[in-house]
């Protein structure tokens, strides 16, 4: 195993070397390129796993101190390539076994199952996975502001008055995630310019090139899911809620309430939204973590996410095609 869901110094570095060595280990079904640099110059990666012409986008640590989902969906990454390159052996092993305990052929049932459904969805899509959009933010949130290479942006940041543990946003003081151009996108001062952020274009240029047909933001507070669009239409939102439905069923993650769309007072400029209102197609944020987790995130979370998280990509995948 390549990702340790227990390894406690998780940095960009380890992001990056890791992420070469999965693309090394499963080069018939996994390619990692790089889409962007952040402003503090880090690189910013893009894992494409599977071998269909769909297109899905997983993305997680836009907000900076959510640092549970980068290495839980580097996990995720790891465990379908590993379930897809099995397939086949296991397959014949299967049967090979049919004479042995029922007991046996239970479980392995189950496993085939999951194998067979992470095999199909691989042939059916490439997911594309950018565990780390904000790489600035993430080392901020995990060694302090000394981890920003730059003079400026680190006097900046710590200008703020906000702690490292509590950064939510990228080396340039920028929540990215209200830095998106849609409707609800609003101007918070005279200098606030609507994808203005080398994250958010990177992010915007994956959407155009691959015009998925879904997209997962992956967050973590308080276990919930975000799917009502004030903006679309009802057909729109019922296809979201039917989605969104299932997924709680899978994880009972609480919906959120259509009013709870965005926080009262709150500027809109979500990734979820630019998304649904520039491709019409299905788009969720997923928040993982209970809600009176303190920052820093403790790392026993990463456990049950990635049970939680596995499933509901797998589950969205069959539930857009
Ligand atoms: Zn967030």
């Amino acid at each position: 195993m390549i990702i340790n869901l227990d390894d406690t110094n998780f940095s960009y570095d380890k992001f990056i070397t890791v992420s070469k060595e999965l693309a090394k280990k499963y080069n018939d079904i996994l390619k990692c390129v790089t889409i962007g640099r952040s402003h503090d110059n880090r690189d910013i990666l893009l894992l494409k796993l599977g071998l269909g012409q769909n297109y899905m986008v997983c993305c997680g640590g836009v907000h900076a101190r959510e640092t549970i989902n980068p290495i839980v969906l580097m996990r995720i990454v790891e465990l379908y390539a590993d379930l897809y390159k099995n397939y086949k052996t296991e397959r014949q092993d299967f049967k090979n076994q049919l004479l042995n305990t029922r007991l046996y052929l239970e479980n392995e049932y189950q496993q085939m199952l999951y194998q067979g459904c992470t095999y199909e969805l691989l042939q059916t899509f490439t997911i594309l996975f950018i565990p780390l959009l904000n790489p600035d933010g993430y080392m901020i949130s995990l060694e302090g502001f000394d981890s920003i290479n730059n003079k400026q942006l680190r006097e900046k940041c710590q200008q703020y008055g906000i702690s490292a543990e509590q950064w939510k946003f990228n080396a340039r003081g920028i929540d990215i995630n209200r830095n998106f151009p849609s409707k609800l996108w609003r101007q918070k001062s005279k200098k606030d310019e609507a994808a203005s952020e080398n994250e958010t274009k990177v992010l915007m240029e994956v959407f155009q090139r691959y015009s998925p047909l879904g997209f997962l933001d992956f967050h973590s507070r308080g276990d919930a899911i975000y799917y009502y669009r004030s903006t679309m239409s009802d057909a729109y939102n019922e296809r979201q809620y039917k989605i969104a439905e299932r997924l709680q069923d899978i994880t009972n993650y609480r919906l959120m309430d259509p009013e709870e769309e965005i926080d009262m007072g709150d500027s809109g400029g979500n990734t979820v939204h630019y998304f649904s209102e520039q491709f019409h197609k299905p788009a969720l944020t997923i928040e993982t973590v209970n809600e009176n987790a303190s920052f820093p995130l403790n790392p026993d979370y990463r456990a049950s996410v990635f049970d939680d998280l596995k499933l509901v990509i797998l589950e969205f995948g069959s539930m857009i095609i």
